[in-house]
């Protein structure tokens, strides 16, 4: 059977449902949009199973400036989540975020903090004395310099991130349906429609892709080869009777992270090979032989951490350049990209389900300029490159 709506939305967790939002909720639009989800519990949704760190660090004006949006965003985040007179329920604990440098480091600290801090970030780069004083239970033998922002980074809960974006755009009237998009209908160079697993089709002039790690999947039926894998993330939570005071959202010059989370700790490994991971097997010998001798060694309180529990996420890697891909596709007029997130998604969510409402609507970005984030830059071979990573 078919129906027809203005916009599809394919993927409905926390891009998905940050687009749909955005254009409900602009006075310019008065259309249908329905969302596609095939999988109603979330449960593998990177959205669900995020880390759901928020920085402004990045080493790119155009993940700065998409971060500062998210910022401001959060601000006020019951005046743009919030549904009839609730609260969004969205807590961003802004205890901030540390990076951690040695030597070799120090040059590219530099580089990026005057970068930051001519687009307005307070960052701040902290000599070894310094972060001994502010930040004494670390051990710094190793570290030279470290780069903090306290207020404006930190941490949220990705699914309740998400699941308010998706209360407000159905309380704006976005309709969700739980199925599967299995193929883009299209013709003659545009994009008319979405089938579904059912054997449904939606009929529509305009599809957003925001399947996260099937995004490329979706993209592939549009005859796109994005250079995106979905790479495996485990994350390991623990106890420790160690208190940590104020402990930001930290990273350490040998790949780990670490944050507070509730009462305890959670803790991984930043992401640094481009393999393509399908299994969600969690890796207990990875804390044992990896996590945890780097956890003891950086904070030696830690020597008694006790392992809780862990989960796995997968998200979608850019291998070009750990970057995003948003918006239109050359000879596919309507169909727009969200994809290959590279473990920053969700910090960005805002703004980019800002921009791509702006694509819809005015065919044009009228917030936040992400046309440098177009697939363009494949062929013109201008990748965007971050020298900050995770
Ligand atoms: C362990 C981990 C840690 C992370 N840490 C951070 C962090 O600190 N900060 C940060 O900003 N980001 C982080 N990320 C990345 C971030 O979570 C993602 O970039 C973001 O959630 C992507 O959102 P999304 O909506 O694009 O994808 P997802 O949340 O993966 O959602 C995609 C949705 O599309 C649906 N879907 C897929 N195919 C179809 C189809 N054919 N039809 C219908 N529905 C479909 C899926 O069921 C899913 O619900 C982390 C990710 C992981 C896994």
């Amino acid at each position: 059977m078919d129906s027809s709506a203005d916009v599809v939305v394919i993927g409905g967790a926390a891009i998905g449902s940050a687009a749909a939002c955005a254009l409900s909720d602009n006075p310019d639009f008065d259309g249908r949009i329905v969302v596609l989800e095939k999988d109603r519990s979330y449960a593998q949704a990177a959205s669900s199973l995020s880390t759901s760190g928020v920085r402004q660090q990045f080493s790119s004006a155009v993940n700065v400036e998409l971060s500062k949006y998210t910022v401001a965003f959060l601000d006020e985040a019951d005046l743009h989540l919030g549904t009839d007179g609730d609260p969004s329920g969205v807590v961003f604990h802004q205890n901030g975020y540390l990076y951690l440098g040695g030597p070799a480091s120090v040059d590219a600290f530099e580089q990026n903090n005057r970068l930051q801090r001519s687009l307005g970030v307070d960052v701040r780069l902290l000599t070894k004395a310094e972060l001994g004083r502010r930040f004494p239970w670390l051990t710094l033998e190793d570290v030279e310099i470290g780069s903090f922002v306290g207020r404006g980074e930190g941490w949220l809960d990705g699914y309740v991130f998400m699941s308010a974006f998706k209360k407000r755009a159905r309380a704006n009237g976005v309709e969700y349906r739980y199925v599967e998009a299995v193929e883009l209908i299209r013709d003659d160079g545009r994009v008319t429609g979405v089938r579904c697993a059912d054997g449904t089709r939606i009929l529509a002039p305009h599809v957003i892709n925001a399947a996260g790690a099937s995004g490329r999947d979706i993209a592939r039926m549009a005859g796109l080869d994005l250079p995106v894998v979905n790479v495996k993330q485990t994350v390991y939570a623990f106890e420790s009777p160690f208190a940590c005071p104020e402990m930001p959202y930290t990273f350490d010059p040998d790949r780990l992270f670490f944050r507070p989370e509730g009462g305890s700790y959670i803790a991984g490994l930043g992401i640094m090979d481009h393999e393509e991971m399908k299994d969600r097997e969690i890796d207990h010998g990875l804390f044992e032989e990896e996590v945890w001798p780097r956890l003891a060694f950086r904070i030696s309180g830690f020597e008694n951490a006790r392992l809780r529990s862990a989960w796995v996420g997968h998200y979608d890697m850019s291998v070009f350049d750990h970057n995003a891909f948003i918006g239109p596709v050359p000879g596919l007029a309507g169909f727009y990209l969200a994809n290959g997130f590279s473990g920053h998604g969700l910090m960005h969510a805002p703004g980019i389900g800002r921009a791509l409402s702006e694509l819809v609507l005015y065919g044009e970005y009228r917030t936040l300029d992400l046309s440098e984030l177009s697939m363009a830059r494949i062929a013109a071979g201008t990748p965007i490159r971050e020298n900050i990573q995770y």
